[in-house]
């Protein structure tokens, strides 16, 4: 711990031995003197700050411009110093970055999304300029969220937020994975402190637990190393406790269900180890293909480098490991500081990648000027964005994060995909628009009668999914809009043909049609059909330019359609009447049923046997019967199923009510005691007898015990 300016100077020779010291002597003695009367809110000299954020960048091995721009940084916003004093005292580079620190701090103290954005583009920019400016940043954010404590709970929690939001993603795509981790652990406790409670107690309760079966696996690994005469350092860590909550919180699990609560990591000498220690990692655990990333091969756009991998012990403990070699780990923790080239000044970063990119950033946004975006790219996969989800036969597939069950059945086969119809997440039905997390095992239950709809688009998310839900819904469209078109056009064509004695060939037709830009009869027809104004006055005049323009009417605008209910049941006496169905008692084809004429609802159609009816005047009751031709209309019914929990229930219930064709709406789960539940089950029958079948059939399946009919 660096409290002294001689002990902050040794260091900076300790890896830099033609440090400049006089400059370094110089920057902390104005520097000292500048902030000679003040005090931080921790009651300490102010003068400690500056000091702490110069060593943290003595750490992180920077040049000796860096340390007394740092010593400098707040001499200008806090003191009667100006740009012009430090220039004249310190030359150009070192006035400019700290100016550009300055800069950044006047516009911090934010807390919308817009103004967020803001800051962060000026941050951005300024580091473009000399990324020395925000390394110095990074470590001024870092002392201060370490100090605070001296602050009130609003501040504590602003400056927090601000440092999640803006600092840690920057220091992350700069590849600085220690200062980036610092600033997340400290400011989570700030920003969220019950939900860093709570999880640090949950993560406490299983600390002793984790340790001795981390402190197992590491002797295994280290027996591995022996074995192979392999140099090597093995750590270990808990996940980190706002990784956790990242993962709960997007994922909506428990604590339990983390997989990677455990991890390892091997350091050693060389690439050829790394994929040595793989193959026996591989060998001696079961590995989850998925769930491995070779950074080595392919490293990520900060510059990270390492090979990731899971694994399973055979009581089905899983834990994750890395390795990387020495260098790779430098360049984890450091990120772009570990290139640091004392001679070149900054000229060798012009090429840098990680930079490159946050130039690329700053293009995107000038012709994209979202902040929401600009903010959400920068954070980018600081938040990981996918998951992994299992067969029934234990297959791996890999999704988008946000997928769901039609996601997950286009992966498997589009077919699958076209026709899927329910889906069971780990042993209970879900609606197909459930979003799927990691470690879920899914069942599609397919039906023909089933086949993708536009509804389905706001569900999907893989691109694969919905390219085959467009191209399916443009096929249908396209099929139904020919269909019309080409009925509408025979009507046209046989009205004229009749009214004005027109003898057209085929291929006059066709020659016509592509006069009005149609490139065939086919393409004619869906702009027909899909209410294209083709066959508006000009058009029609085109396309039959031997008939005099006075004598053509325009096409008329279909008619609207109204509700069907109507054509459900036929009623004595009356035609086109409203109709709707009494929830009270809630009939369906087959049921005896009655009418009972309102004054504001039409016919509304009861069971015979429903008790409201009895006290209906007998003038406003309607003799009523099903309309047997009708058999495309499906009616809601629910049931409570009270119920043992037990492993495939709920399967072998669905299965047995989408064996029926029938489609399931909803099904709620409900505790009534430690075993017993409720299910109430909402499903589309057709009929009666449909209905009584799929009721007899429930009534067999093991562990249920009652079977009630209920409201819909
Ligand atoms: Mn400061």
């Amino acid at each position: 711990m660096i409290k002294r300016f001689f002990e902050l100077q040794e260091r900076v020779l300790s890896y830099h031995p033609d440090a400049n010291t006089d400059l370094l002597k110089k920057a902390y003695s104005v520097a000292a003197d500048a902030h000679i009367n003040q005090k931080r809110a921790t009651n300490e000299p102010y003068i400690i700050h500056p000091l702490k954020v110069a060593a943290t960048l003595a750490d992180l091995k920077l040049d000796d411009i860096s340390i007394a721009a740092a010593l400098l940084h707040d001499v200008v916003e806090d003191t009667a110093y100006t740009r012009e004093d430090i220039d004249r005292l310190f030359g150009k580079e070192i006035s400019d970055i700290v100016w550009g620190v300055t800069k950044i701090s006047k516009i911090s103290n934010v807390d919308s999304e817009n103004a967020k954005a803001e800051t962060l583009k000026k941050m951005i920019l300024a580091m473009t300029g000399d990324v020395r400016v925000i390394l110095i940043k990074l470590a001024d954010r870092y002392h201060n969220i370490l100090t605070l404590d001296a602050l009130t709970p609003e501040k504590q929690k602003r400056i927090a937020r601000e440092t999640l939001d803006i600092y840690a993603p920057i220091a992350y795509r700069l590849g600085m994975g220690k200062i980036r981790m610092e600033l997340e652990d400290i400011s989570f406790k700030y920003a969220y402190p019950e939900d860093y409670e709570r999880i640090a107690g949950e993560v406490d309760a299983r600390r002793d637990w984790a340790n001795e079966k981390l402190e197992g696996i590491k002797k295994e690994l280290e027996g591995v190393l022996e074995h192979f005469k392999i140099n090597g350092e093995i750590q270990y860590r808990i996940k980190r406790l706002i990784s956790i909550y990242r993962k709960l919180h997007r994922q909506n699990i428990t604590l339990d269900r983390v997989y990677d609560l455990l991890a390892l990591r091997i350091i050693t000498d060389t690439v050829e180890n790394c994929y040595a220690l793989m193959g026996e990692i591989h060998q001696r655990w079961t590995f989850i293909p998925v769930r491995w990333r070779d950074f080595i091969a392919t490293p990520k756009a900060n510059g990270y480098q390492s090979i990731h991998t899971t694994v399973m012990t055979k009581e089905g403990l899983m834990f994750e490991i890395q390795i990387r070699t020495r260098e790779m780990h430098r360049i984890a923790e450091d990120g772009i500081a570990a290139h640091w080239k004392y001679k070149e000044g900054i000229a060798f970063l012009d090429n840098d990648q990680r930079l490159q990119w946050f130039r690329d950033m700053i293009e995107t946004h000038k012709e994209n000027p979202n902040p929401r975006e600009f903010l959400s790219m920068v954070k980018g996969d600081l938040i990981p964005n996918e998951v992994y989800v299992f067969t029934p036969k234990g297959k791996v597939i890999n999704l988008k994060k946000g997928s769901t069950p039609i996601d997950f059945a286009y992966a498997i086969h589009s077919e699958i995909g076209d026709h899927c119809k329910m889906a069971i997440v780990n042993e209970s039905l879900v609606p197909l628009k459930t979003q799927l997390n990691s470690g879920d095992v899914l069942e599609i239950i397919t039906s023909k009668e089933i086949n993708p709809s536009i509804d389905w688009l706001k569900y999907a998310v893989t691109s694969k999914a919905k390219k085959k839900i467009m191209s399916y819904i443009q096929r249908k469209e396209f099929a139904q809009y020919e269909d019309r078109g080409r009925r509408i056009w025979n009507r046209i064509l046989r009205e004229y043909r009749r009214k004005y004695n027109l003898k057209l060939s085929e291929q006059e037709i066709v020659d016509r049609v592509r006069n009005i830009h149609c490139t065939d009869m086919d393409n004619f027809f869906r702009s027909v059909g899909s209410n294209n104004k083709i066959l508006d006055k000009g058009g029609l005049k085109k396309l039959f330019p031997e008939i005099s323009p006075k004598d053509i009417e325009p096409e008329r605008k279909p008619v609207k359609r109204i509700s069907q209910l109507y054509r459900l049941v036929n009623v004595e006496g009356y035609r086109d009447v409203d109709v709707s169905f009494a929830r009270c008692c809630n009939p369906i084809k087959g049921d005896k049923i009655a009418g009972f004429i309102t004054k504001n609802r039409g016919l509304v159609i009861h069971k015979e046997s429903c008790a409201n009816l009895r006290y209906v005047m007998p003038t406003r009751r309607l003799q009523v019967n099903w309309n047997v031709e009708v058999a495309d209309y499906s009616y809601e019914v629910r049931y409570d199923l009270v119920v043992i929990d037990k492993p495939g229930l709920l399967s072998a219930i669905s299965t047995i009510i989408a064996g029926y064709n029938s489609n399931i709406r909803r099904i709620e789960n409900e505790n009534i005691s430690q075993q017993m539940n409720k299910l109430k089950i909402t499903f589309e029958v057709k009929d009666t007898s449909q209905l009584s079948k799929i009721e007899e059939e429930l009534k067999s399946v093991k562990n249920v015990f009652q079977i009630i009919r209920k409201k819909v």
